[in-house]
């Protein structure tokens, strides 16, 4: 009989398995039960409406058979079963997706990263076997077939007989070696241990017959032997259990476990509401993206059940979109089984939970910010920029749910802070919440107005994402306090005494200004004695309601158009070049105009703008040299 090969990706996830030495290989148990329950999902979602089934809710089960004499364990579902096509298909490629791809790109000895992530379902039996036979007889069809492989060498399909539909799969275990123990797995209490561990919430019974001792009736001490049919799990979902007997670590494991992570949440919320709501919820915040988080492809989304039974992976009514990063489950008695999509987004019910959900993810949130900072800044640094889109494309109207969420680096104490945090650190006498926005803190420690407002003790909030000033530009202000750029012209930093001076000088040489302002014509619209520099002599700043930043984010973005903020060309009154310039006119305008033009070209490049022309510039150095 020809025997059939695997495809390519699921010869390598094979390799992998054939020779792991994973030490949690116990976890083969923990798939194949999975699967079980998969199928007997499957079947049991079919017979709600399809009368011929013939099996009620607890006539569904999983049976565990270890034989220690012929070293074989075995599983059976009553489910689906597999077609002789779908035992082709399904056991003969690799089902994960993205698991292939994984084992591409990395090297062997990282198997116990890819085994830990994904589980690598029915393969993993490998692990353990030499040699698996799957016998499955497919709901609604009269001919079953075995399965057999024994690795790489590809597997065989053959009829088979069977009675009724479902699948039952006979691992021959691989035999002991002085390092290691494989017939472990054949021991009824590290069977059930490894089943209490992995699969205590699924939600079919998982059995035994378990050999025990008892008490002969009517004896004090004579003892006899029994076998007894055992229910291994406990089936009641995690998340219908009490919170009280719950453990961290199971919470943690049910997350991996879940949702394919890898670390540990940074948060676990597990909610029931009783009430008008009814529902359970079992939430998790992750600590990282992601790998697509921040792309079209992923999808938001939790898991809901109705009754224990899932209706869908991934419901996305159920999160807003600022808190697309949570995972987890909703569990509610309210919806009927068979609701469709459709009518999943005009439910009430969803929207009510929805609604409820939100306020108890931001609760924790908050909780996270206030007692577990370090925890607060992994998840910001996260998830932090989902946010800050979520509240600056919701025109305000998420403004009470995230602000007080935000962070920003701040130059004052260094590391991040809370907008209220800076307003409660402000020295009296500040007007304003000073930030800058550029690409990185050190940058913005650099621009030259930085040095006046830090020098006078005021913090700057450093606003390192494109989004950063558009959405301080949505709040407008923070309790009483306006945000205001450094580099937005007036900082309100000066004395009356200090402003009456800056005017003057103003009105002063206000001809020569105009002047410089005409050799900048379309480029900047005014040239102005300074009130925002210390021992910088020249820098820009901008006017109205479009940043210099601004204009370089929307400049970046394909189809803005072009957009300009409107520049001022601000001087330093105080600096030894402004002297220079008030020497030079009015009698030597020509090189007045060559002067603005060699300072505007530095203004720019503080900024970070390009240059209009590079090598005009640098010729106007050199004849200052010569
Ligand atoms: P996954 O469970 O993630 O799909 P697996 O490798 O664990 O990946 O299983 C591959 C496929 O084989 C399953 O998707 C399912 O279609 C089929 N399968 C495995 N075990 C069973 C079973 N006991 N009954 C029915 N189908 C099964
Ligand atoms: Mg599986």
């Amino acid at each position: 009989m020809a025997k059939k090969q695997f495809k390519a990706e699921s010869k390598k996830i094979l390799d992998l398995m054939i020779n792991s030495i994973y030490t949690n290989r116990e976890i083969f148990l923990r798939e194949l039960i999975s699967n079980a329950s998969d199928a007997l999902d499957k079947l049991y979602f079919r017979s709600l409406t399809d009368q011929s089934v013939g099996l009620g809710r607890e006539d569904f089960c999983i049976r565990i058979t270890p034989d220690p004499d012929a070293g074989t364990l075995k599983i059976e579902d009553n489910g689906i079963g597999m077609t002789e096509q779908e035992l082709s298909e399904n056991l003969g490629t690799i089902a994960h997706s993205g698991s292939g791809e994984f084992v591409d790109r990395n090297q062997p000895g990282d198997e116990v990263d890819i085994i830990g992530r994904f589980g690598v379902g029915f393969y993993s039996a490998f692990m353990v076997a030499d040699r698996i036979e799957v016998r499955s007889l497919a709901f609604g069809e009269q001919q079953a077939h075995l399965w057999v492989s024994s690795g790489a060498d590809g597997f065989t399909i053959t009829p088979a007989e069977k009675a009724s539909a479902g699948t039952e799969i006979t691992l021959h275990l691989k035999p002991d070696t002085d390092t290691e123990n494989y017939s472990e797995f054949l021991d009824s209490y590290r069977i059930m241990e490894i089943v209490k561990r992995y699969s205590d919430y699924v939600r079919y019974p998982i059995r035994m017959l378990v050999k025990s001792r008892r008490l002969k009736e009517g004896s004090e001490s004579e003892y006899e032997d029994y076998t007894e049919d055992r229910v291994l799990n406990s089936m009641v979902p995690l998340w219908r259990r009490d919170k009280k007997e719950i453990t961290k670590q199971q919470y943690e494991e049910f997350f991996r476990d879940r949702f394919h992570a890898f670390e540990s949440p940074l948060g676990v919320i597990h909610q029931k509401a009783e009430g008008t709501l009814n529902y359970q919820a079992l939430l998790y915040i992750p600590g990282r993206a992601d790998y697509n988080y921040y792309s079209r492809e992923f999808k938001k989304g939790l898991m809901l059940y109705s009754r224990g039974v899932l209706i869908t992976d991934c419901c996305e009514q159920l999160l807003p979109d600022c808190f697309s990063f949570v995972k987890g489950l909703v569990d509610t008695e309210d919806l009927s089984l068979n609701i469709s999509r459709e009518t999943l987004q005009q439910d009430h019910q969803v929207k009510a939970i929805a609604a409820a959900l939100e306020k108890r993810i931001k609760r924790e949130l908050l909780a996270m910010q206030k007692d577990r900072r370090e925890d607060y800044e992994t998840f910001w640094k996260a998830f932090g920029l989902n946010i800050k889109y979520a509240l600056y494309s919701s025109f305000g109207a998420k403004r009470e749910l995230l602000e007080d969420l935000l962070l920003f680096e701040s130059s004052g104490k260094g590391g991040y802070v809370t907008l209220k945090e800076y307003l409660d650190s402000m020295p009296e006498g500040q007007k304003y919440i000073y930030y800058a926005a550029g690409s990185d803190l050190k940058t913005l420690a650099s621009v030259p107005q930085a040095e006046l407002v830090t020098s006078q003790g005021y913090g700057i909030l450093c606003f390192t994402d494109d989004v950063d000033e558009f959405v301080c530009q949505m709040l407008g202000r923070c309790g009483d306090k306006e945000f205001r750029s450094i580099t937005g012209g007036d900082l309100g930093l000066e004395s009356d005494e200090q402003q009456q001076e800056t005017e003057q000088k103003q009105q002063q040489h206000r001809e020569m200004l105009e002047f410089m302002a005409n050799q900048l014509e379309g480029k900047v619209s005014e040239v102005k004695v300074s009130s925002s520099l210390k021992s910088h002599p020249v820098c820009l700043t901008s006017k109205g309601p479009l940043s210099i930043e601004m204009e370089k984010v929307l400049g970046s973005m394909p189809g803005a158009g072009e957009v300009k903020a409107e520049k001022v060309l601000e001087l330093n009154g105080s600096h030894r070049v402004f002297d220079t310039l008030c020497a030079l006119w009015p009698e030597q305008q020509d090189k007045l105009a060559r002067y603005t033009g060699l300072l505007y070209n530095q203004a720019l490049m503080i900024e970070g703008l390009p240059l209009e022309d590079p090598l005009a510039f640098a010729n106007g150095i050199c004849e200052l040299m010569v």
